[in-house]
């Protein structure tokens, strides 16, 4: 827990300086304040001293003396909370963005076991829980900490019999602390869990609303979510309850060491082992005490809830991408196209190979079809060429240099991937567009749009390239999508594109305006399709035919189909059957 709370300070780093005068600041204020009861005792002395005449000036230099010190605690105190704020508030922003960083750095596979609900929630949360406790250390923490380093042994310079008393309070608040962390700390890691879930669900089912709606799913999504929110609940109420606990108990251990104070006082009042006005600046000291050890313990109770949230967060930012520049990479530029596959042999996990002895060439400017039943490996390959994994055996070299040995942002820089299902941010047409080359002119956009096939559509739209296209591009059809990406990787303009042919029948004209796109998306590149179509098929200058992640037959359309083997087959019963049975 201490570590936890060390490294939540120490990514106030970047602004050490600040932080440090601050935590001094804050220091020097909360030993100032020390003053206020001693002068208040010292106040009192004076008044009952003497024979009903109190000395006068040293009235007045006491007082004048509190209302400095007053001032100046008040001044100070509302300038350093204000910085400290600013301070709070300008790293959580940073931090956040930091995660936001390294989130997106982490490679594909990770993305695909965690949930970016999860993530979400986690970046939200965890954020919030480290603004919240750089406050509370620049606001109480520290002012709590000098209250017992100083509050104590004074005490006990003071008056040691009445000080035993505060030093009891203490323990009891430290005991109860204690035991009511340790009690409920398995169950406050539960709570977090469940909300992580709880997160996941609730954008999980916000982003598959379609389906939600089309299976009449709301009840049943409604009763799931909150089957979690009860799980929650069931681990957060016991936890409540002990930290009510606490409350109760050490309020109860307050008011009685308050009457402790005052009984023992006054009996030590009649032994002469103590001033009236000792007894006011202990009554001060313990009002003060309290306060710093209920803030204490509230704190305690923060950084305990918090703790699990703050793990979380953590775990993610200290998660290494798999995939990552070589010490000395260098960047891959000029490319010319030519990319070898050099007995490749990948698997996710422990399984079985999803690709095995993988060897291929493909000259600039070819058009290599992939081709084979789901399951094959022939999304795996492709992965493999722009780093979304490493191969564990084997390797591919563009233009002849291994792809682990450059820079991961100029191999995709040099690489086009048009997705099966186009994927468009909810931005303007515009902006998705400038994906591919960010500082692309209206102009270089119209003329992509229209090698695309899409500036008919897009100009129809009241709002044409300003027209936002809805969360995943939802607003769009799925033919209309497909080229608005395909206009991305033109005005990209990459040496070697990937594409993954839609699987979904499209009406005779899309097809054809498909048809138009991709061919002219895929003119002077070397090009991997994972092809779905005859057409495409047809068109390609090699096919790999994919099998249970080996390439079985590789050659042109022609050849394969006159070889009578897997692919004959294949072609027969995946692309020959519904392309004439529609024609
Ligand atoms: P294809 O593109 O030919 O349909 P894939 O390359 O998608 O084939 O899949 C090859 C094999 O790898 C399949 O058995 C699939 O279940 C598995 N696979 C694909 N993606 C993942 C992944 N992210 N994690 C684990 N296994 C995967």
């Amino acid at each position: 827990m201490l570590g936890l709370y060390i490294r939540v300070l120490g990514l106030l780093k970047p602004n050490a300086a600040l932080a440090w005068t601050l935590a001094l600041a804050n220091i020097a204020l909360a030993a100032a304040q020390f003053a206020e009861p001693v002068l208040f005792g010292k106040v009192v002395d004076t008044l009952t001293r003497g024979d009903g005449r109190p000395d006068a000036s040293r009235l007045a230099t006491l007082l004048l003396l509190w209302l400095g010190f007053a001032l100046f605690t008040i001044l100070c105190g509302t300038l350093v909370a204000l910085y400290a704020d600013k301070l709070a508030h300008r790293r959580r922003q940073s931090v956040l963005a930091e995660y936001f960083e390294h989130v997106l750095t982490l490679p594909l596979s990770y993305h695909g076991a965690t949930h970016s609900g999860r993530l979400l929630k986690v970046m939200l949360q965890g954020t919030d829980s480290l603004w919240g406790l750089w406050i509370g250390f620049f606001r109480d923490h520290l002012a709590g900490f000098v209250s017992f380093f100083v509050l104590l042994p004074l005490s006990l310079v003071m008056n040691w019999r009445l000080s035993l008393l505060l030093i009891a309070l203490c323990a009891v608040f430290a005991g109860l602390t204690t035991f009511v962390m340790r009690k409920t700390e398995h169950l406050q890691s539960l709570v977090e869990d469940r909300y992580s879930e709880l997160a996941e669900r609730a954008s999980d089912t916000l982003g598959n609303v379609a389906l939600v709606h089309s299976f009449a799913r709301i009840d049943a999504e409604v009763r799931g979510l909150r089957t979690v929110i009860d799980k929650l609940l069931a681990a957060q109420i016991p936890v409540l309850s002990w930290w009510a606990v606490v409350s109760v108990l050490t309020r109860a251990s307050t008011t009685l060491t308050i009457l402790a104070i005052i009984a023992l006082g006054a009996w030590l009042n009649g032994q002469g082992l103590a001033t009236i006005g000792e007894i006011v600046t202990f009554m001060s000291f313990a009002t003060l005490l309290i306060d710093r050890l209920q803030g204490t313990v509230n704190f305690v109770n923060r950084v305990f809830m918090e703790a699990p949230r703050l793990r979380e967060f953590f775990a993610v930012l200290d998660t290494v991408p798999a995939i990552r520049d070589k010490r000395g990479a260098r960047a891959l530029s000029h490319v010319r196209g030519r990319v070898e596959f050099r007995d490749v042999t990948f698997h996710y996990d422990d399984r079985r190979p999803a690709v095995e002895h993988l060897n291929f060439i493909a000259e600039p400017g070819e058009v290599v079809a992939l081709v084979g039943p789901t399951g094959a490996g022939k999304s795996t390959a492709l992965a493999l060429l722009y780093r979304a994994f490493d191969p564990q055996h084997g390797a591919i070299t563009v233009d002849g240099t291994d792809i682990r040995d450059v820079r991961i942002a100029s191999l995709r820089g040099q690489i086009g991937v048009v997705f099966q299902e186009g994927l468009l941010f909810n931005r303007s047409i515009a902006d998705n567009l400038r994906v591919g080359k960010p500082d692309a002119t209206l102009d270089e956009m119209r003329q992509a749009a229209t090698r695309a096939q899409a500036l008919d559509f897009i100009e129809r739209a009241p709002d044409g390239f300003e027209a936002r296209v809805g969360e995943r591009g939802r607003q769009l059809s799925g033919g209309e999508r497909q080229r608005l990406s395909i206009a991305r990787a033109i005005l990209k303009n990459p040496p070697i594109l990937i594409l993954d042919e839609a699987t979904s029948a499209l009406d005779a004209t899309t097809e054809t305006l498909l048809m138009a796109a991709l061919d002219e998306v895929m003119k002077g590149r070397t090009t991997f399709v994972i092809a779905h179509r005859l057409a495409t098929v047809r068109r390609a200058s090699r096919i790999l035919v994919f099998e249970q992640g080996r390439i079985v037959e590789t050659g042109t359309f022609d050849q394969l189909v006159n070889r009578g083997g897997t692919f004959a087959e294949l072609a027969r019963a995946q692309f020959l059957t519904p392309v004439l049975g529609t024609n």
